[in-house]
Protein backbone atom coordinates (compact mmCIF):
# COMPACT_ATOMS: atom_id res chain seq x y z
CA UNK A 1 0.00 0.00 0.00
CA UNK A 2 2.84 2.58 1.00
CA UNK A 3 4.38 1.62 -2.65
CA UNK A 4 0.92 3.01 -4.09
CA UNK A 5 0.60 5.68 -1.63
CA UNK A 6 -1.65 4.40 0.71
CA UNK A 7 -1.18 4.36 4.42
CA UNK A 8 -2.58 1.86 5.88
CA UNK A 9 -3.66 3.70 8.77
CA UNK A 10 -6.66 4.88 5.94
CA UNK A 11 -8.10 1.31 6.11
CA UNK A 12 -11.23 1.63 8.29
CA UNK A 13 -12.91 -1.90 7.16
CA UNK A 14 -11.51 -5.15 6.13
CA UNK A 15 -13.76 -7.35 5.02
CA UNK A 16 -13.04 -11.17 4.46
CA UNK A 17 -14.53 -13.42 1.65
CA UNK A 18 -13.60 -16.28 3.95
CA UNK A 19 -10.51 -17.42 5.70
CA UNK A 20 -8.21 -19.27 3.88
CA UNK A 21 -4.31 -18.53 5.07
CA UNK A 22 -3.96 -16.57 1.59
CA UNK A 23 -6.29 -14.39 2.55
CA UNK A 24 -5.45 -13.87 6.26
CA UNK A 25 -1.62 -14.23 6.92
CA UNK A 26 -1.06 -10.15 6.55
CA UNK A 27 -3.80 -9.61 9.72
CA UNK A 28 -1.16 -9.42 12.33
CA UNK A 29 1.58 -6.97 10.52
CA UNK A 30 -1.66 -4.34 9.65
CA UNK A 31 -2.58 -5.06 13.60
CA UNK A 32 1.07 -4.48 14.64
CA UNK A 33 1.78 -1.72 12.34
CA UNK A 34 -1.56 0.26 13.22
CA UNK A 35 -0.69 -0.24 17.40
CA UNK A 36 2.54 1.48 16.74
CA UNK A 37 1.05 4.49 15.37
CA UNK A 38 -0.68 7.29 17.17
CA UNK A 39 -3.55 8.43 15.56
CA UNK A 40 -4.78 4.64 14.13
CA UNK A 41 -8.48 5.22 13.99
CA UNK A 42 -11.06 2.23 14.97
CA UNK A 43 -11.23 -0.41 12.76
CA UNK A 44 -14.11 -2.82 11.11
CA UNK A 45 -13.69 -6.09 11.03
CA UNK A 46 -16.27 -8.16 8.06
CA UNK A 47 -16.25 -11.61 7.32
CA UNK A 48 -17.70 -15.20 7.62
CA UNK A 49 -19.16 -16.07 11.59
CA UNK A 50 -17.61 -19.13 11.70
CA UNK A 51 -13.38 -18.46 11.17
CA UNK A 52 -13.68 -14.93 11.51
CA UNK A 53 -13.21 -14.32 15.59
CA UNK A 54 -10.61 -17.78 15.63
CA UNK A 55 -8.60 -15.69 12.80
CA UNK A 56 -8.70 -12.56 14.87
CA UNK A 57 -8.04 -13.81 18.34
CA UNK A 58 -5.02 -15.94 17.12
CA UNK A 59 -4.17 -12.71 15.01
CA UNK A 60 -4.06 -11.12 18.66
CA UNK A 61 -2.34 -14.18 20.18
CA UNK A 62 0.69 -13.88 17.69
CA UNK A 63 0.98 -10.84 18.59
CA UNK A 64 0.80 -11.79 22.53
CA UNK A 65 -1.28 -8.61 23.04
CA UNK A 66 -1.85 -10.12 26.81
CA UNK A 67 1.81 -9.41 27.50
CA UNK A 68 2.23 -6.37 25.94
CA UNK A 69 -0.39 -3.99 26.45
CA UNK A 70 0.68 -1.17 23.70
CA UNK A 71 -0.74 -3.66 21.04
CA UNK A 72 -4.18 -4.19 22.58
CA UNK A 73 -6.97 -2.25 20.45
CA UNK A 74 -10.77 -2.28 20.32
CA UNK A 75 -11.66 -4.13 16.86
CA UNK A 76 -15.32 -3.94 16.14
CA UNK A 77 -15.83 -7.94 14.68
CA UNK A 78 -19.29 -8.06 12.18
CA UNK A 79 -19.97 -11.69 11.41
CA UNK A 80 -21.49 -11.80 7.97
CA UNK A 81 -23.43 -15.03 6.63
CA UNK A 82 -22.93 -15.96 2.88
CA UNK A 83 -26.30 -13.96 1.53
CA UNK A 84 -26.09 -11.21 4.06
CA UNK A 85 -25.52 -7.56 2.92
CA UNK A 86 -22.99 -4.98 4.84
CA UNK A 87 -22.76 -1.76 4.67
CA UNK A 88 -21.55 1.61 6.30
CA UNK A 89 -22.46 5.08 5.00
CA UNK A 90 -19.92 4.89 2.41
CA UNK A 91 -20.17 1.70 0.78
CA UNK A 92 -22.20 -1.66 0.91
CA UNK A 93 -22.04 -5.44 -0.12
CA UNK A 94 -24.01 -7.67 -1.08
CA UNK A 95 -22.98 -11.33 -1.10
CA UNK A 96 -23.88 -15.01 -1.99
CA UNK A 97 -22.32 -18.11 -0.83
CA UNK A 98 -18.95 -19.35 -2.59
CA UNK A 99 -18.84 -22.89 -3.57
CA UNK A 100 -15.40 -23.18 -1.71
CA UNK A 101 -14.28 -25.72 1.41
CA UNK A 102 -15.16 -23.27 3.72
CA UNK A 103 -17.33 -20.82 4.53
CA UNK A 104 -16.89 -17.90 1.92
CA UNK A 105 -18.65 -15.31 -0.30
CA UNK A 106 -18.93 -13.42 -4.01
CA UNK A 107 -19.62 -9.95 -3.19
CA UNK A 108 -20.73 -7.19 -5.02
CA UNK A 109 -19.63 -3.66 -3.68
CA UNK A 110 -21.46 -0.16 -4.60
CA UNK A 111 -19.93 3.16 -4.01
CA UNK A 112 -22.56 4.79 -2.53
CA UNK A 113 -21.03 8.40 -3.91
CA UNK A 114 -20.10 7.62 -7.43
CA UNK A 115 -22.45 4.53 -7.94
CA UNK A 116 -19.47 2.60 -8.96
CA UNK A 117 -19.87 -0.94 -9.01
CA UNK A 118 -17.38 -4.04 -8.59
CA UNK A 119 -18.30 -7.62 -8.55
CA UNK A 120 -15.47 -10.06 -7.18
CA UNK A 121 -15.86 -14.02 -7.42
CA UNK A 122 -13.42 -14.68 -4.73
CA UNK A 123 -12.38 -18.04 -4.23
CA UNK A 124 -15.75 -19.90 -5.36
CA UNK A 125 -15.73 -22.65 -8.16
CA UNK A 126 -18.08 -22.56 -10.89
CA UNK A 127 -21.06 -20.97 -9.35
CA UNK A 128 -24.20 -19.76 -11.75
CA UNK A 129 -25.53 -17.28 -8.92
CA UNK A 130 -22.17 -15.35 -9.80
CA UNK A 131 -23.66 -14.35 -12.93
CA UNK A 132 -26.75 -12.66 -11.49
CA UNK A 133 -24.58 -11.03 -8.30
CA UNK A 134 -21.92 -9.33 -10.89
CA UNK A 135 -24.79 -7.79 -13.32
CA UNK A 136 -24.42 -4.51 -14.46
CA UNK A 137 -21.52 -4.08 -12.82
CA UNK A 138 -18.71 -1.87 -13.54
CA UNK A 139 -15.73 -4.09 -13.01
CA UNK A 140 -15.89 -7.89 -12.13
CA UNK A 141 -12.89 -9.38 -10.71
CA UNK A 142 -12.69 -12.78 -10.92
CA UNK A 143 -10.47 -15.31 -9.84
CA UNK A 144 -9.95 -18.16 -11.95
CA UNK A 145 -8.70 -20.90 -12.65
CA UNK A 146 -7.42 -20.78 -15.88
CA UNK A 147 -4.93 -23.63 -18.09
CA UNK A 148 -3.65 -23.12 -21.33
CA UNK A 149 -6.42 -24.95 -22.82
CA UNK A 150 -8.02 -21.31 -22.25
CA UNK A 151 -5.55 -19.78 -24.52
CA UNK A 152 -5.42 -22.45 -27.29
CA UNK A 153 -2.32 -23.40 -28.65
CA UNK A 154 -0.60 -23.59 -32.54
CA UNK A 155 1.78 -26.41 -33.50
CA UNK A 156 2.86 -24.89 -36.24
CA UNK A 157 3.77 -22.22 -36.65
CA UNK A 158 4.09 -21.91 -32.61
CA UNK A 159 1.78 -19.19 -31.77
CA UNK A 160 -0.97 -18.90 -28.86
CA UNK A 161 -4.37 -18.57 -30.53
CA UNK A 162 -6.51 -14.83 -29.91
CA UNK A 163 -8.81 -15.18 -27.40
CA UNK A 164 -12.37 -16.11 -27.42
CA UNK A 165 -13.67 -14.50 -24.37
CA UNK A 166 -13.72 -11.27 -22.00
CA UNK A 167 -10.99 -12.15 -20.25
CA UNK A 168 -8.49 -8.92 -20.17
CA UNK A 169 -5.61 -10.66 -18.04
CA UNK A 170 -4.29 -13.51 -16.91
CA UNK A 171 -2.05 -14.23 -13.80
CA UNK A 172 -0.36 -17.82 -13.79
CA UNK A 173 1.05 -19.36 -11.14
CA UNK A 174 1.92 -23.24 -10.28
CA UNK A 175 0.49 -24.65 -7.50
CA UNK A 176 2.91 -26.42 -4.81
CA UNK A 177 0.90 -26.00 -1.79
CA UNK A 178 -0.39 -29.67 -0.63
CA UNK A 179 -4.36 -28.15 -1.37
CA UNK A 180 -6.08 -29.01 -4.34
CA UNK A 181 -3.53 -30.79 -6.89
CA UNK A 182 -3.77 -29.85 -10.29
CA UNK A 183 -3.57 -32.77 -12.79
CA UNK A 184 -0.85 -32.54 -15.00
CA UNK A 185 -0.55 -30.60 -17.62
CA UNK A 186 -0.78 -31.56 -20.92
CA UNK A 187 2.23 -31.46 -23.38
CA UNK A 188 2.43 -29.01 -26.55
CA UNK A 189 0.55 -31.42 -28.55
CA UNK A 190 -2.41 -31.56 -26.01
CA UNK A 191 -2.91 -27.35 -25.89
CA UNK A 192 -4.13 -27.19 -29.44
CA UNK A 193 -7.61 -25.63 -30.02
CA UNK A 194 -8.89 -24.90 -32.97
ZN1 LIG B 1 -9.78 -20.03 -0.37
Amino acid sequence: MNALGYDPLQVRTLFFTHCHHDHYLGLSALLFYRAMKPNAGPLTIVGPPDDLPVVVRLAQEFLQTDRFEPLQQHLELIPLEPGETWQDERYQIQTIRALHPVTAVCGRLTDKHSGAVIAFSGDTAPNAELAGLARGADMLIHDLRVTMQTLGWRKNPQRYLPLQDDISSVAYWYQTLPTTPFPELPNADGLEII
